[in-house]
């Protein structure tokens, strides 16, 4: 499970992230929405690692990692942006965390070409990012998170850059991948559609705080306010 305890994050005199409670059930998937600039990245990246949080306590799989390094917490995070290494091909982009990790060259092919499979990258992998369209991009900046076996993988708008039928088929990709996997998912989005579809629980958010929590169907029939509705959508 992830077990977020009173995380809260400032910057100077601003607060983004007012102290935050959050539990998540190993498996899940959760969606986060909200607001343009209500802190849903700030919270994704105090889980990843990559900002420190003002206060609170973070745990994953029963252990403290608030202090842990990125690479140590079992965790993953898909970017809106892909941030792919330019210079390195397809293959090399999805290895790159195994080799940091230092896992040995025999091992890091077989996890490539595993990732590669189920992803249907295998034809692109010799390929540089300049050379793949949007989604296969994102399918490589997919692979690259997965190929550690995360325990959690963090999403942020891993679809916003893609059109209207890409993004629908990545929608039921991110489904199949969260069946295939067995991971916990946290996911950040805009889109109600993707929300509503693919969440077991929205976490609605507004300016720093969790506004309310729930499964999709019960939180567009009684969003507990305007915030809520107008972020998952129901009528008025
Ligand atoms: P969006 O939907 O636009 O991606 P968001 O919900 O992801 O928005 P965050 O990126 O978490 O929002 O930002 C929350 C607030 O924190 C914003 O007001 C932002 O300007 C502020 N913020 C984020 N990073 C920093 C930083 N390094 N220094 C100061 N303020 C920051
Ligand atoms: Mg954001």
């Amino acid at each position: 499970s992830v077990e977020i305890a009173g995380l809260g994050k400032r910057f100077g005199a601003a607060t983004v992230l007012h102290p935050t409670d959050l539990h998540i059930e190993d498996g899940e998937f959760v969606v986060i929405v909200g607001p343009s600039g209500c802190g849903k990245s700030t919270l994704l990246r105090l889980v990843s690692g990559l900002e420190q949080p003002s206060q609170g306590r973070l745990s994953i799989g029963g252990r403290d990692v608030t202090d842990a390094a990125p690479a140590d917490r079992g965790v993953a995070m898909v970017f809106q942006s892909y941030a792919l290494y330019p210079h390195l091909t397809v293959a090399e982009n999805i290895a790159f965390p195994l080799k940091v990790a230092r896992v040995p060259r025999a091992e890091r092919d077989r996890r490539v070409a595993a990732v590669a499979d189920a992803l249907d990258l295998t034809e692109l992998l010799a390929r540089r990012p300049r050379a793949l369209s949007g989604g296969q991009r994102q399918r490589v900046s997919i692979g690259r998170a997965i190929v550690r076996d995360p325990k959690v993988l963090l999403l942020d708008e891993p679809l916003s850059n893609l059109d209207t039928g890409l993004r629908v088929r990545m929608r039921h990709e991110f489904a199949r991948l969260h069946q295939r996997l067995g991971a916990t998912m946290i996911y950040v989005t805009h889109d109600q559609l993707e929300a509503m579809t693919l969440a077991n629980r929205i976490v609605v958010m507004n300016a720093g705080r969790v506004e309310q929590v729930g499964a999709p169907l019960d939180l567009y029939a009684r969003p507990a306010s305007l915030a809520v509705a107008a972020a998952i959508g129901s009528p008025a």
